[in-house]
């Protein structure tokens, strides 16, 4: 039997991240991931870079250039003719990123020295692993340290069947050869925003259910409100407040009856995306065996220092709850190691970055105005619209706004709200900001660029002290 200091179960962002940072920390570490790609080969990088993060980008990239040289285009002297959409390429394309960005991971784990296994954890005991190997006989290891990194899967609707063909996961909605004529999409989350985009881009008309009164709950309101206008003259019709009953697939068409205000609704769609949220991948870890716990959703049960119920287990990234995204669970990979190694470990979760990759995207971090309001919290705020930039109209590029909020004495910035160009690139300055618990005026007093998005922020931290320049 195979003795390991640490086993990492998953090579997803936060399990691959935890094993190679064991690895830098001097120990002999394995990582046993159960993934194989639609070739049948396995593959690391987990739902993030085999059906997440990178190849939702990938085609929001592409799809923003088609919508740059069909809508844009002629505005800066560009003459675009007979342009051609040819999305079987653009799926290779795709499929090429993740391929390079997979075998990276790959290479980054053998130069570390981490011993990859690829095949199914399950637990024999508390430190006995069985892996059943994909490509070679099962094996049996022993690790000091256990580390679940095990992420999570799309959740599913009851009565619902996802077939990938006319009823869509995340990752069908990622592999359409084609744009649907309709698109509809259940859950104006993340992924319905991101699949709603690409899809309508690409030319589908895209209706989204959604069962919830308020649009991205989760987003500061002035921005959300904002953004649903901005999102939906692009195109995507999203209807709130529906409760969907259920869903008939037929030869030609997927039909899904829902009551909205009470009334009762018909929507007769080519395709259906269900697009309602993430749960814990836990299937065949065999928890049960050795006690660990896990909460009324299915997500382990975890203590501040990331141990599970077990001592020496312990659990990281989406199979915990919390914030499912990838640099979350990266930060927690990182963070145990050290902590098993003895140092600082530490994650302040009041300062991770959300980001949606529409455009113009939205991006923010920390407190809403509204979540200060109800916790109490006295609290003023600064905005400042992207149309009041020089560089956005040089882009062409105006729509949108930047919101701070900041303690009302103290000054301390407490949240910040992007909706714009680049909102993933400029939300970092505000996370710095956070982190080394600056004030309003501590951005209002630094230099910016000019002319750059980046002096929004500037003049968002101006505007908390009614300030701004020019706005
Ligand atoms: P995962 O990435 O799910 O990895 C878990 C790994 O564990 C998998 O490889 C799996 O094969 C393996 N595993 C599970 N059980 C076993 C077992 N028993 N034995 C061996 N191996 C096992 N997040 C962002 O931050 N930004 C984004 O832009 C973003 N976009 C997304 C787009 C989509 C369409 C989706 C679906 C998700 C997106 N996310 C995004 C979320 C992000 O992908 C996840 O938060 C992230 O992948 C979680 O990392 P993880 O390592 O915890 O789990
Ligand atoms: P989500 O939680 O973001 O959104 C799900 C939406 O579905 C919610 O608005 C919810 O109210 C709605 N919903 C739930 N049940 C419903 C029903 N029966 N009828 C109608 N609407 C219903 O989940 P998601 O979009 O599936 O994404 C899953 C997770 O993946 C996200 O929470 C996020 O952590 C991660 N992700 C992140 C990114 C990113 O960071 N850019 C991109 C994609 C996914």
């Amino acid at each position: 039997m195979q003795q390991y200091e640490v086993i990492v179960i998953g090579a997803g962002p936060a399990g691959y991240v935890c094993a190679i940072r064991c690895a830098q920390l001097g120990f002999k570490v394995a990582c046993i991931d159960k993934w194989v790609n639609a070739r049948g080969k396995p593959a690391l990088g987990g739902t993030c870079l085999n059906v997440g993060c990178i190849p939702s980008k990938a085609l929001l990239d592409s799809t923003h250039h088609v919508h740059f040289l069909s809508e844009q285009a002629g505005r800066h002297g560009l003459k675009i003719s007979g342009l051609e959409v040819d999305i079987p390429t653009m799926q290779k394309r795709k499929d090429k990123v993740v391929q390079t960005l997979t075998r990276g991971v790959a290479s980054l784990l053998k130069k570390n020295k981490v011993d990859v296994y690829a095949g199914t954890a399950r637990f024999l005991g508390e430190q006995r692993i069985h892996v059943g190997q994909l490509d070679g006989p099962s094996e049996e290891l022993q690790g000091e340290h256990i580390v679940i990194a095990s992420g999570s899967k799309p959740s599913t609707l009851p009565d619902i069947e996802v077939d990938n063909d006319r009823v869509l996961d995340s990752t069908g909605a990622l592999n359409l050869q084609e744009a649907p004529e309709r698109l509809g999409i259940i859950g104006a989350g993340v992924i319905g925003l991101e699949m709603g985009s690409v899809w309508n881009r690409l030319g589908s008309e895209v209706i989204i259910l959604e069962a919830l009164a308020e649009f991205l709950p989760a987003a500061d309101r002035t921005v959300s409100k904002e953004a649903f206008k901005i999102l939906g003259k692009q195109g995507l019709d999203i209807r709130m407040n529906c409760l969907v009953q259920g869903v008939q697939v037929t030869s030609d068409k997927v039909a899904v009856s829902y009551s909205l205000n009470g009334a009762e609704q018909l929507l007769e769609v080519s395709k259906l995306v269900i697009a309602v949220g993430r749960m814990a991948d836990t299937t065949d870890l065999d928890l049960e065996a050795v006690g660990i716990k896990t909460n009324q959703k299915g997500f382990i049960e975890i203590d501040a220092r990331w141990q599970t119920s077990v001592e020496n287990v312990y659990a990281i990234g989406d199979v915990v709850g919390g914030a499912m995204l990838a640099h979350k669970g990266s930060e927690e990979g990182m963070a145990l190691a050290e902590q098993l190694a003895s140092q600082h470990a530490h994650i302040n979760y009041e300062a991770i970055p959300w980001v949606v990759y529409t455009w113009p995207e939205i991006a923010w971090v920390g407190r809403t105005e509204q979540q200060c309001k109800s916790d109490g919290i006295p609290c003023r705020t600064g905005e400042f619209p992207f149309r009041a930039l020089g560089r956005a109209h040089a882009m062409d590029d105006t729509g949108g706004l930047f919101k701070i909020v900041c303690e009302q004495d103290s000054d301390r910035i407490l949240g910040a709200h992007i909706l714009g160009p680049s909102a993933s690139e400029l939300i970092c300055e505000a996370v710095v900001a956070m982190e080394s618990e600056l004030c309003a005026e501590d951005l209002a007093r630094m230099v910016h660029a000019h002319p750059s998005l980046s002096e929004g922020m500037h003049e968002a931290a101006l505007a908390a002290d009614q300030r701004a320049i020019h706005f």
